[in-house]
């Protein structure tokens, strides 16, 4: 039985890891499942997977989960707290982690997975974005197995030949074409942008997701996230990956081989299939995912991304091209502007200032150790909150 320790249970992503797990049970054990604070949910997913820990970040709702778990499923050990989050990530009977808290908060957790050898699979895309360097060292030093979880890095995996490990050129590969749907707004004129909601910009065309990967989705920062992320999976170089909107979002991303193939990866926007995928490799497993009916698709559009309308795309390839704890600082602004816009502090066209302008006011430093990570996203968080507060008033 393979051991699973699903981060982020309650999200988007964990819902869909737990689905796809539940069809196997002959194969994966849930070992623990945590969360930040949804004890509902996490309760209802406990009486459901019983797995042998339940963890929630803050302590009150841990609480509350326990003395229900109390009586109704009382095999379950519930913890509390940030520790418990990388304690049930490096548990012994642990050997596989799905990395699924949204943002920074994710890193140190998915961290734990890659210094205790799990194989970890990456959906926390932020932890890359904000220690890349790092964290593919501890990945390599403690022998663990990176699967990449988003649906564009899982497609250029699949495309790569199977002695891929890194670096493009050795496999004969040219580019890496990452795919983007263009979000809610590809369409709408960019000068009525600026009265959109965060409900308009949650209702992403063609998948389903948290919130603040929706907003990421909008703005296409989400895409820029990615590049930075390819960059660091496949170690590429920012020249080598390539973004281009695909409306259907039905090729999931495609490689480019020396002698002119294209290779790519195409299903339907469920991100069931790339989760089986990680969670089987170099096996396939039944994903509960129909199969592609190309008939139906019928066409598949490509356009170039007007740069005008995502101006955050910019932002990331230049904290890209400025290395360091840059792109940590991109990542902890967006983070807050995201968060601001939500809670309709922030206007839409209001996020990309605020990026830049706190880009701008902390100056990015060697990313060597985790200490100036995050004295970098402190840094960066304080200096967005004064961006918002000027920008929103
Ligand atoms: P979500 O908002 O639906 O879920 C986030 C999860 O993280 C929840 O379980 C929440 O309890 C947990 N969490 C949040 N803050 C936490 C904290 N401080 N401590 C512990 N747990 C915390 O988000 P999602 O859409 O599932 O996305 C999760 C991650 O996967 C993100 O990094 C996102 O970029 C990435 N991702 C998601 C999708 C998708 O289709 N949803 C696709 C590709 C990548
Ligand atoms: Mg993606």
């Amino acid at each position: 039985m393979i051991g699973v320790t699903i981060l982020g249970a309650t999200g988007s992503i964990g819902v869909s890891t737990l689905d796809v797990l539940a069809r196997h049970p002959d194969r994966f054990r849930v070992v623990a499942l945590a969360a930040n604070r949804r004890a509902d949910r996490l309760y209802e997913q406990c009486l459901r997977h019983r797995p042998s820990y339940a963890v929630l970040r803050d302590p009150a709702a841990a609480a509350e989960l326990r003395a229900r778990l109390s009586s109704d499923a009382p095999e379950v050990e519930v913890l509390e707290g940030a520790e418990a989050l990388e304690q049930v990530a490096a548990l012994p009977e642990v050997d596989q982690v799905m990395a699924a808290i949204v943002g920074a908060a994710g890193l140190l957790p998915t961290l734990a997975a890659a210094r205790a050898g799990k194989r970890v699979l990456l959906a926390n895309k932020e932890a890359l974005v904000m220690s890349g360097a790092l964290f593919m060292e501890e990945v390599r030093r403690h022998g663990a197995e990176l699967l990449p979880i988003d649906s564009e890095h899982n497609a250029v995996f699949q495309c790569m030949p199977p002695d891929f490990h890194r670096g493009l050129a050795p496999v004969g590969v040219r580019r890496i074409l990452l795919t983007a749907s263009g979000g809610p707004f590809r369409d709408t004129p960019v000068e009525t942008l600026e009265s959109v909601t965060p409900e308009q910009a949650c209702a992403h065309p063609n998948w389903s997701m948290g919130r603040k990967i929706s907003v990421d989705s909008a703005t296409m920062m989400n895409k820029g996230l990615e590049v930075i992320e390819a960059c660091w999976l496949f170690d590429a170089g920012a020249d080598q990956v390539e973004v281009l909107i695909q409306p259907q979002s039905i090729i999931h991303s495609m490689v480019a081989y020396s002698d002119g193939s294209v290779l790519a990866q195409l299903g339907n926007p469920d991100m069931r299939t790339p989760i089986a995928h990680a969670l089987a490799w170099p096996e396939r497993l039944e994903s509960g995912v129909d199969a592609l009916d190309m008939l139906r698709v019928g066409q598949l559009d490509f356009r170039p991304v007007d740069r005008a309308r995502y101006p955050c795309l910019e932002l990331a390839y230049q904290a890209l091209d400025e290395g360091g704890t840059a792109t940590a600082i991109l990542n902890a602004a967006n983070e807050m502007a995201v968060e601001a816009f939500l809670g309709r502090r922030l206007g839409y066209m209001r996020i990309a200032p605020v990026i830049a302008e706190t880009m701008a006011a902390v100056p990015a430093r060697s990313a060597g150790s985790l200490e100036e990570v995050f004295e970098a996203d402190a840094a960066a968080r304080r200096a967005a909150e004064a961006a918002i507060r000027r920008l929103a008033g």
